[in-house]
Order: C-alpha cells, then structure tokens, then sequence
C-alpha cells in the first residue's frame, strides 16, 4: 500500500506573534504538494492564531493533551479544547514529555486514547535514548512504548507514529539512513505481529530527529520511512525542503 508522506514540524516551546507570522509566510507561499500531509505543532498560544492564518493545505497540532476532557488540571488542555479549535492533531510521548516532565508509557497511553475516542488524531513519539542503544535495548525500549497502546486496543487509522532517537533531538546528531530505516522496519515487523497486517502495512512511520534540508532526500529514500517530524529545522523556510524531499 502507498503511505503518503507525512511531515510534521514541531515548534516546542518557541516563538513569539512575530516569528508565527514569518512561518505562516513561508509555508503560505510555498507550492501545493497534495503528495504530503504538512502539520504544525505551535505553542498552545499560538494555535488558533495559526489555524486562522495558515492556508488549508497546512494542518495544526497541539503539542500535547491530558487524559480527560475538562477539571481541575491547572495548565492542562484537552482534545475537547483542541477540537473546539477546528484542529485534527496532537503529538503525544514527545521525548521532552517523557523525560523533561517525567510522563509514562501509561499515561501516555491513556492522554492516547482520550485524544483519539474525541476525535483527534495522534502523531505518538517513540524513541530510545544513548545509553539504551549502546546497551543494546533500542528494539525493547521502542517495543515498550508501542505496546503500552496495543494493549489498550486503540485503533490504529488515526495514528502516525513518530520513531525519534533521544540522542538525535535538537543534538544535530541524525540517525544514518540505515539506522533509521532498521528501527522503521523493527516497528513495522511489531505491529504485523502484535497488531495486524493490514495496520502495519497502512500505518505511517515517520522520522525524528536534526532532520534537515540536506539529509532529509536521503532517509525519505528508505522504504519504512513515511515522512518526519521536524523540530528546529521547521522554524525555518528550508522546512519547505523537507516537506518536498520525497517529490
Ligand atoms: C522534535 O522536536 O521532535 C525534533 C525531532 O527536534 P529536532 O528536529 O530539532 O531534532
């Protein structure tokens, strides 16, 4: 099946009116590509002034959602809200969540569910850090996370994951081509065993991580890469690179 590439641009906790306008210019004025899926992820103070200004073919994401719809959860936003906004995404499981603010595979399990049972679809990080790989536990960390949702059976056509190396977030240090697509592949092979075929086949697995306009043609070559999630790089206008890398 032909997965269509997917990229996302994840702004973190980054910009100010100014700088928004400037992204919603150069993404405003690059060409068409209904090859790609383009969604951005601005600080929640930001998304319905972006929603409002972006051209259509540019969707908007929250960068994270809690587990239930309303309460007292100070500093918290739901998928009701987020929906409310007439947007169609969250990232969830960003490494910065998991490990800056200490969530768990649980409770990103459950914020996954919740997003997804209110009708918003989910980009779910995955990832392991530097010494998990050099001890030889990439396959069983990545394993981990994605089985914290497969035992919650939420289904699957509302999903993209998002495979992003610890090491390699913010530190300019990509994963190579080759250590990008084995993991791709290894995620790929978990969900044709733990889930089904057909969602393994249909499921989006994109690529995280100092994706750049120079390396992003060469990880978009590889089979089991559907596309990326951008960080630094999609505050720039050469974001409109890696959103075509692939065309
Ligand atoms: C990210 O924040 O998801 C990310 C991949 O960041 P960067 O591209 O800056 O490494």
């Amino acid at each position: 099946m032909a997965r269509k590439f997917f990229v996302g641009g994840n702004w973190k906790m980054n910009g100010d009116f100014a700088s928004v306008d400037g992204i919603v210019a150069f993404l405003n004025q690059s060409a068409d590509n209904s090859n790609v899926d383009v969604v951005v992820a601005p600080p929640a103070p930001y998304l319905a002034y972006a929603k409002a200004n972006l051209k259509a073919g540019v969707l908007v994401a929250a960068q994270n959602c809690y587990k239930t719809a309303k309460g007292a959860f100070t500093g918290e936003i739901s998928p009701a809200m987020i929906k409310d906004l007439g947007l169609e995404w969250v990232i969830l499981g960003h490494s910065e969540r998991r490990h800056v603010f200490g969530e768990s595979d649980a409770l990103i399990a459950e914020k996954t569910v919740h997003a997804l049972e209110s009708g918003i679809k989910v980009i779910f990080c995955i990832g392991e850090k530097l010494e998990e790989r050099e001890a030889g536990h990439t396959k069983d960390v990545n394993f981990r996370q994605l089985q914290a949702i497969v035992d919650k059976g939420v289904s699957w056509e509302n999903i993209v994951i998002a495979y992003e190396p610890v090491w390699a977030i913010g530190t300019g240090k990509t994963a190579s081509p080759e250590q990008a697509q084995e993991v791709h592949e290894w995620v790929r092979a978990f969900l044709k065993e733990k889930v089904s075929p057909a969602v393994a086949d249909a499921t989006r697995i994109i690529y995280g991580g100092s994706v750049t306009a120079d390396n992003a043609a060469e990880l978009g070559k590889k089979p089991d890469i559907d596309g990326f999630l951008v960080g630094g790089a999609s505050l720039k206008p050469d974001f409109v690179k890696i959103i075509n890398a692939r065309s």
